[in-house]
């Protein structure tokens, strides 16, 4: 890594026959830094007498006075950066000074004659000659010719010489990668093999640029010009290459806006060159700075293109050209001043060196034939990457040898061959991983697909087993359910029994069971089962439990579930008010329509009485239409009433419109909680069943309290004469129709009455009946118990 400051340097241009020289003088010492003084006489005020003589002393690394020559320019300045750049280093020379201060002159050269080429054409011809010497490594060099102008970049390196304008030439762009490197896009970069092809590119620049510059766009003066020289090296055999740029560099120039004394377009070109030069001159500043962390190269493509070379990784001079005649002293001064902040600037140059990953595969590719060759040589065999099928198959025998041999000295030798080390270790691995595969090898293919039938069928056992437990938890829930309505219709009747007004609810009971039996859904009936079905909704979670269906057993429960949860009482409740409320808005919206029409009504009224009026004032026009019209006012005020009315109207539909919303989602809310608890009643239910066995009874049979019977008896002779009491022990009658009735908790208490039996008389008719007086009695018991509590 070199670190040092840019260097800085000032040529004088000669001056023209008829140029007044300014006051200056050149101080060039030896192995020091050279000082230009410049003093600004006193007649140079603008006509003013101006008494004030004032002088300027600026250093430079040297100073080239007006009779240096272009070889010796080059010698000082640009051959110290080119032996830079062969080595690997990146480099740049910068020109900068007023516009015909003799930057191109420097930079390209003059057109006349071979000894005023200027630096780029003595560069390349001494890169070249350099690389001609240089045996030792292999050199690739291309060049690329950017201009930038009005903030545009533009590749001078375009072969088709069709440009007429700047602008025809192929756009560059900038791009910057993630790691904030710069690449020019579209920037066309040309290789030259020789000094000749070099050459030929810079001329097929400088022609493009020639031809792009009218007279209006004196590009020339008012653009950037960046010819880059990148250098590649490697040493043969090294995958080590390294890179190198060197950027030479003409800038637009530096006088200020106001002294070109151009309007218009030239003006804008003006504030742009100055504006470019002006953001290299904040970067310089910035870099000057001591702790400085941001500089702002992004402002400007000139300074994010020279990025590197400025405060980066590179090793870079400027030349400050200085036309010192009289009249251009103070641009001069500029000049000077600026030089003297880049020389404040380090550059840190570090090799560019990469590995070319290509040229790092084909060594190493390489390597492993000489490798390779070697043990061919030594073994006296040849090797291929992998094993053959007939190797693999002897390693086989001699693992399987070696895993039954029980001879604990018995030795596993395949000789001394990674490849095949290799696969027996990984062959043992499998064995010991999957022993049953090797076991399984020996075994037919027929037994294995038995095992897979076998298997199969197994699977289907469970299944239908899984599906007879289900249906037996669910009969088994409805039993208890049943049972346990059958104990509240019986509690009940005992409390009947004590009021004196039995006969009347009785009475009562009836009529409502008569209306009750009409709906299938409400009618307790074995053979109304399907019909109960369809009244009852799909429940998501048991759905989906059963595959999309649900049990009928399992509907009849939530229906019977959904009738005693506390929240259908909210449910209820609810529904009432949605109703309300619906009529409500109902009703509202009829009435809101009604005062619309009405206030339309009014306004037409008023509209009518203005044509009135107007026609009136047409035929005698002593009326003054002006004048107060009383009618009018009225109507004017009634329609404000209205519209009073309207608004309250509105707000409370508005409110009612709120609240029937809230009480949809509510009753959505309890719906869903009501299908959940029932969810969770449900797989409990079929948990405790499982766990108690004993407690299942027969599905078709259903037990009951033999009081209930008997109280049913006591109350219904009359009615239900019928309904004959059998012992369990005889056959009932009918048995095919009979429902039978039996309790397991009875069972235990009074074990000689444990069952009762209601034989249905065989009437479809007559039977209904009877099941239904028992369910409407048994909910209007349960009414009135909830009414006495
Ligand atoms: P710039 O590029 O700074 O605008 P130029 O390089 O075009 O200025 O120079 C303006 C004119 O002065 C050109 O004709 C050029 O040949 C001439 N000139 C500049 N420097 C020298 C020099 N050192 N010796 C001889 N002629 C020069
Ligand atoms: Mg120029």
């Amino acid at each position: 890594m070199v670190k040092e400051t840019i260097r800085v340097y000032a040529r004088v241009k000669p001056l023209g026959r008829r140029q007044q020289a300014g006051s200056y003088s050149v101080d060039d010492e030896e192995d020091l830094l050279s000082s230009l003084e410049i003093t600004v006489p006193r007649d140079l005020a603008d006509g003013f007498v101006n008494n004030k003589r004032e002088t300027y002393k600026f250093k430079f690394q040297k100073i080239f006075d007006q009779e240096a020559k272009q070889d010796v320019i080059f010698d000082s300045i640009a051959k110290p950066v080119a032996e830079c750049v062969l080595a690997g280093y990146n480099g740049t020379i910068f020109a900068y000074g007023q516009t015909g201060s003799g930057k191109t002159f420097t930079i390209t050269g003059g057109a006349e004659r071979y000894s005023d080429r200027g630096i780029i054409p003595r560069t390349l011809s001494y890169i070249f000659d350099q690389l001609q010497k240089d045996s030792s490594k292999v050199y690739t060099t291309h060049v690329s010719y950017l201009e930038i102008y009005n903030e545009c970049g533009y590749d001078l390196l375009d072969p088709r010489h069709e440009a007429s304008r700047l602008e025809d030439l192929p756009k560059v762009t900038i791009m910057e990668d993630s790691d904030q490197n710069i690449h020019l896009k579209n920037l066309s970069l040309q290789q030259a093999t020789n000094e000749e092809e070099a050459l030929n590119l810079l001329f097929l620049g400088d022609t493009n640029r020639m031809i792009a510059e009218t007279p209006m766009n004196q590009a020339s003066s008012r653009s950037h010009c960046i010819f880059t020289v990148h250098v590649s090296s490697k040493e043969p055999g090294s995958a080590t290459i390294r890179r190198s740029k060197l950027h030479l560099v003409d800038l637009a120039g530096s006088e200020r806006v106001a002294k070109t004394g151009v309007g218009g377009h030239l003006l804008t070109e003006a504030k742009y060159i100055n504006l470019s030069l002006h953001y290299l001159e904040q970067v310089i500043i910035a870099l000057a700075e001591k702790n400085r962390s941001h500089i702002p190269y992004r402002n400007s493509m000139m300074t994010s293109v020279l990025r590197d070379s400025l405060g980066g990784n590179c090793m870079t001079t400027m030349i400050a050209t200085l036309s010192i005649d009289k009249r251009n002293i103070d641009e001069s001064i500029s000049t000077c001043r600026f030089a003297q902040r880049v020389a404040l600037i380090k550059n840190e140059a570090v090799l560019n060196e990469e590995i070319d990953p290509r040229l790092m595969i084909v060594q190493l590719k390489k390597e492993i034939q000489d490798l390779k060759d070697e043990l061919e040589l030594v073994t006296g065999k040849q090797r291929t990457s992998e094993l053959s099928q007939e190797e693999l198959l002897q390693l086989d025998e001699l693992i399987e040898m070696f895993l039954k041999d029980k001879d604990p000295d018995s030795t596993l030798d395949v000789g001394a061959d990674m490849r095949k080390i290799k696969y027996c270790f990984i062959h043992m691995k499998q064995l010991m991983n999957h022993p049953t595969i090797s076991d399984k090898k020996l075994l037919s293919q027929n037994i294995s697909e038995e095992e897979d039938s076998n298997k199969e069928s197994g699977e289907e056992l469970e299944k239908l087993k899984d599906l007879l437990q289900q249906r037996d938890n669910e009969i088994n829930i409805l039993v208890n359910m049943l049972k346990k309505e059958k104990k509240k219709a019986q509690d009940a009747l005992f409390q009947l029994n004590a009021s004196s007004a039995c006969s009347t609810v009785l009475e009562q009971s009836l009529s409502i069971n008569l209306e009750d039996r009409q709906s299938p859904s409400n009618c307790f009936s074995l053979k109304g089962a399907k019909d109960f079905s369809s009244s009852v909704h799909r429940l998501p979670f048991l759905s989906r439990q059963t595959g999309g269906k649900m049990s009928l057993g399992c509907q009849e429960a939530f229906e019977v579930f959904k009738r005693d949860h506390a929240d259908s009482i909210t449910i209820e409740d609810n529904k009432q008010l949605l109703k309300q409320r619906f009529a409500e808005v109902k009703c509202l919206g009829e009435k809101l329509n009604e005062v619309r029409s009405k206030i339309n009504c009014l306004k037409g009224e008023i509209t009518q009485r203005h044509i009135q009026r107007a026609a009136l004032a047409v035929s005698s026009p002593s009326e003054e239409l002006n004048m107060f019209d009383p009618v009018e006012e009225k109507l004017r005020m009634q329609i404000e009433e209205e519209k009073k009315s309207y608004k309250t109207m509105f707000n409370r539909f508005k409110g009612l419109k709120v609240e029937i919303e809230h009480l949809q989602l509510l009753m959505e809310k309890v719906k869903m909680k009501m299908q959940k608890d029932f969810e969770v009643w449900w797989s409990e239910e079929a948990k405790n069943l499982q766990e108690k066995p004993e407690m299942v009874t027969s599905p078709n049979t259903v037990t009951v309290y033999p009081q209930f019977i008997k109280s049913l008896q006591h109350l219904s002779t009359n009615s239900f004469s019928e309904i004959t009491r059998v012992s369990p022990n005889e056959d009932p009658p009918g048995k095919n129709n009979s429902i039978t009735f039996s309790n397991p908790t009875l069972k235990t208490r009074t074990p000689q009455s444990s069952s009762t039996s209601i034989p249905l008389t065989g009437d479809s008719q007559a039977d209904a009946d009877i099941l239904a007086f028992m369910k409407a009695r048994q909910r209007i018991l349960q009414r009135k118990g909830l009414e006495n509590k």
